[in-house]
């Protein structure tokens, strides 16, 4: 397999279909982790092709839906500062948070500005230098080695008015999280391949181990997704519980060992707040204290927000595969991709707008015309 259309063949998906099919022989709940997964997943009808006794629920895995809205309003609130240049990625500016969003921020005289890399902001900071650039660092282990990156250069170049408000998390304490809730109803998990293609997949060896639950790396495509079932269900059938990987064509079991490197230079394991869920320990990444001079949370002292989400906003249930966006009252109806609520309707990774965006609040007409199936 080469091409990207070999991952996405009917046929192939028609034989691990009828595979699967073969192997199960009771109820299963897997959980796939990555919010890439959960696209797929659903602009494919996956979830609907599979047997009815295999069901997935979405997991925590997309990185604009869990940073929290204390993270959010500390944004903004820098991002109001005169003689700020706020810049995060594109997917963060419609992030509602306690009043407004970034965009509004934006439309109101504040300069926001959208980048495609945290490297374009030293570029910025350089072209400003009567100015304050702040980037807003957030996401999983898989965008840490680039935040890391762009302050491990900014001390090298000397560059002083640049600095990030770091909000990164961590897969594995998310998943014990997950799993330790008397909630809980995964069984089995689809690991997240992009995360573990940086940190690879020794540290959930034991997670698998203690929780006696499989789980199995995965990619992105309909081919990766189902075959990463497949491997699930066959342990789970055969009652063994390891971490087995499905993408080897990108992940290795010790990951990308020179980013984890330059993560270790800039960042320490601390406790983070999830937007929905709540604190749960050692479960992100904040700045050494040596390089704490580009801490944005430090610089424009922001220690202490207070916020309120909405309350009809189920978004921490959604994100640990408790209920499904459809089980919320306002999916589709006061919230909407225009008009979000929570966090989980505004990235294309959100387990609530990807079941929007691929009509699983229509009819079932006008559900397949949004699927772009004819
Ligand atoms: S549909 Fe909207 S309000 Fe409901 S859980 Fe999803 S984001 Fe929250």
């Amino acid at each position: 397999m080469k091409y990207l259309d070999e991952y996405r063949d009917e046929a192939l998906a028609r034989k691990v279909l009828a595979e699967i099919k073969r192997t199960v022989t009771q109820p299963w709940v897997l959980m796939e982790v990555c919010g890439g997964q959960t696209n797929t997943i659903v602009k494919y009808g996956i979830d609907h092709l599979l047997p009815k006794e295999v069901e997935l629920v979405h997991g925590p895995g997309c990185p604009v839906c869990v940073t929290s809205l204390e993270m959010i309003d500390k944004a903004h609130a820098i991002a109001r500062r005169p003689g700020v240049i706020f810049c995060s990625f594109g997917d963060m500016l419609r992030v509602p948070g306690t009043e407004v969003d970034l965009l509004v921020l934006k439309s109101r005289g504040a300069d926001v500005r959208v980048v495609y890399s945290p490297m374009d902001c030293l570029k910025i900071a350089r072209a400003n230098p009567e100015k304050r650039v702040v980037f807003f660092a957030i996401g999983f282990e898989t965008t840490a080695p680039g935040n890391a990156m762009a302050v491990w250069q900014a001390r090298q170049q000397g560059i002083t008015n640049f600095s990030v408000l770091v909000s990164h998390v961590l897969v594995p304490p998310a998943i014990e999280s997950i799993l330790a809730s008397p909630l809980n109803r995964v069984q089995g998990f689809l690991g997240p391949g992009h995360v573990c293609t940086v940190v690879g997949y020794e540290e959930y060896e034991p997670l698998a181990a203690k929780y006696r639950v499989p789980i199995v790396v995965t990619g992105f495509e309909p081919l990766d997704l189902l075959e990463g079932v497949l491997m699930t269900i066959q342990q789970l059938e055969a009652g063994t519980f390891e971490v087995r990987n499905q993408y080897p064509r990108v992940v290795k079991r010790e990951g990308n060992p020179m980013a984890r490197e330059l993560v270790k230079k800039v960042f320490e394991v601390c406790d983070r707040k999830w937007r929905g869920v709540g604190l749960i320990p050692n479960s992100g990444y904040r700045l050494r204290e040596e390089l704490r001079d580009f801490d944005a949370e430090r610089i424009f002292e922001v220690g202490e927000i207070d916020t309120q989400e909405p309350e009809i906003c189920i978004s921490g249930l959604v994100l640990q595969g408790v209920k499904k966006p459809h089980d919320c009252p306002a999916f589709g109806t006061l919230c909407t991709p225009e008009h979000p609520l929570g966090a989980t309707m505004v990235s294309a990774e959100g387990a609530c707008a990807a079941y929007y965006a691929y009509g699983r609040h229509l009819e079932a007409g006008k559900r397949l015309d949004a699927a772009g199936v004819s």
